[in-house]
């Protein structure tokens, strides 16, 4: 009976119309992981990711979005993409506020009169015609400011305490950086007139972090500053002295016009599949303090260096899609370049394979992380295997897509993540310390052979690669 119900099963299935075929698993080739495997090996013979962010930060320098800068380093960027041999260079607009820093100043003036460095968060507005002179109120934390009553900080400056602590991802920016970006917010609606915090950093360097924030709806923009950890510190003894502290605040700063930039794109064009893309890129503007070194000009070269790596081998040995390297305008000020390259590509994001960005320093990479389903999970895995011998991990779990390629992550778009080590990055993030001698040749090289040789495999995927499931 049991045979017969075999053979029946058997002889039916044979007769039922052939369903479409399942979505083949995407999968790598041998040739492809040999071809990766050799770029690699050859990143690490050279140096052409310090060569670039050593030009860029010496002959264009900072980048702040919107200044006569700006316009230089998307120059630098066009012509270096020509010059390393990329097949199609091209730019596209991005539009946004324009804003700038002028002199910015503060001083205790009682009782014991002595100047603090300062420097305005981004998107602040500024002391207008007369500087801010009050009485500072000291909080440990946003959580404490919050709990203040209402009006409890009319004609006072608040100032918040919490230090950003260190670690190898750059876990400690997510619980101290909402001190920035919502601190403002919070103090005016408790009736501050000003709110100064510690600076979103991990030194103990007089250095100010700048960074960006923004007022909610309905509050009453107050100006914003960050104070170097060791005035951070001083305030905090003054205040233990339990005395009152008067501070006066003077900042030249604020919003002005608009401004158009642009994302600058360079493309290496793929064997068979060139209309469909590998992104991977940095962004290209700046903070104005420091000269953008590990923030983000490292990135900008490093994918560069990479995408010119792929761009170098013969037209047969390319891989089968196109390897576009973008670097973002403005991302510092609100992922604004990024934005307007997802809105302007949205009807072409399935052709975007998958994206990564190097945005988070100069350190080595140690861990490879992606956004893709189970079915994709090989293909990264096998990507992983070309990596391992760079020491870098493969990670199943966490992770997640640098901030230029959220807006694409967004809207389906796969994404990897090659996790540098940011054990220093929140030294020098965002402060006038951003500069080229942070950067360690050899730790840019070893991140340009794991970009080439992810870029290449993804680039060259049979299949393909579907984005994890989002968490409903
Ligand atoms: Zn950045
Ligand atoms: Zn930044």
């Amino acid at each position: 009976m049991l045979r017969v119900c075999l053979v029946g099963l058997l002889f039916s299935s044979a007769l039922v119309p052939a369903l479409p075929a399942a979505a083949q698993a995407p999968q790598l080739s041998e040739t492809a992981v040999a071809k990766a495997a050799a770029l690699r090996d050859q990143a690490l013979a050279g140096n052409a990711a310090y060569v670039l962010v050593e030009s860029l930060t010496t002959e264009v320098g900072a980048r702040m979005p919107a200044t006569e800068a700006d316009a230089r380093a998307v120059e630098w960027t066009k012509a270096k993409f020509a010059g390393l041999g990329y097949d199609r260079v091209w730019t596209e607009a991005v539009t946004f506020p324009v804003w700038r820093r002028g002199p910015e100043r503060a001083d205790v003036l009682a009782p014991f009169a002595q100047p603090l460095l300062v420097t305005a968060l981004g998107g602040s507005v500024g002391t207008g015609d007369h500087p801010v002179e009050a009485q500072v109120v000291g909080f440990a934390d946003l959580a404490e400011l919050e709990a203040a009553p209402d009006g409890s900080l009319d004609g006072k400056i608040a100032y918040i305490g919490y230090r950003m602590l260190r670690f190898r991802d750059g876990r400690g920016y997510g619980p101290a950086v909402a001190a920035r970006s919502r601190g403002p917010s919070v103090a005016s609606a408790k009736g501050a007139s000003a709110l100064l915090i510690r600076s979103i950093g991990t030194d103990s360097h007089r250095f100010p972090h700048t960074g960006m924030m923004s007022y909610a709806d309905g509050v009453t923009p107050i100006p914003a500053a960050a104070l170097s950890n060791p005035d951070a510190d001083q305030i905090e003894r003054l205040l233990g002295r339990g005395q009152p502290i008067r501070v006066r605040l003077d900042l030249d700063v604020g919003f002005d016009g608009e401004y158009t930039s642009h994302n600058v794109i360079g493309e290496v064009t793929g064997r068979s599949l060139p209309e469909d893309v590998v992104v991977i890129g940095g962004h290209l503007d700046s903070w104005d303090l420091g000269t953008g070194a590990i923030d983000d000009g490292a990135g900008v070269a490093i994918t560069m260096a990479a995408g010119a790596l792929i761009a170098g081998l013969p037209a047969a040995d390319r891989p089968a899609r196109s390897v576009r390297v973008i670097a973002w305008a403005n991302e510092e000020q609100g992922l604004i370049g990024a934005r307007a390259y997802a809105a302007a590509h949205a009807g072409d994001v399935a052709r975007h394979l998958i994206g990564a960005e190097s945005d988070f320093g100069a350190g080595r990479i140690y861990a490879l992380r992606a956004g893709v389903d189970e079915a994709s999970w090989p293909v990264i895995e096998r990507i992983g295997h070309v990596l391992a011998p760079l020491g870098i991990e493969t990670q199943r779990q966490g992770g997640g897509p640098g901030p230029d390629i959220i807006p694409l992550a967004e809207i389906g778009m796969p994404w990897a993540q090659l996790a540098q080590d940011g054990t220093d990055y929140f030294d020098y993030h965002h402060t006038a310390d951003d500069t080229l001698d942070k950067i360690e040749p050899a730790a840019l090289d070893q991140q340009v052979a794991a970009y080439a040789a992810f870029a290449y495999l993804a680039a060259d995927t049979e299949g393909q690669l579907v984005a994890k499931p989002r968490a409903p």
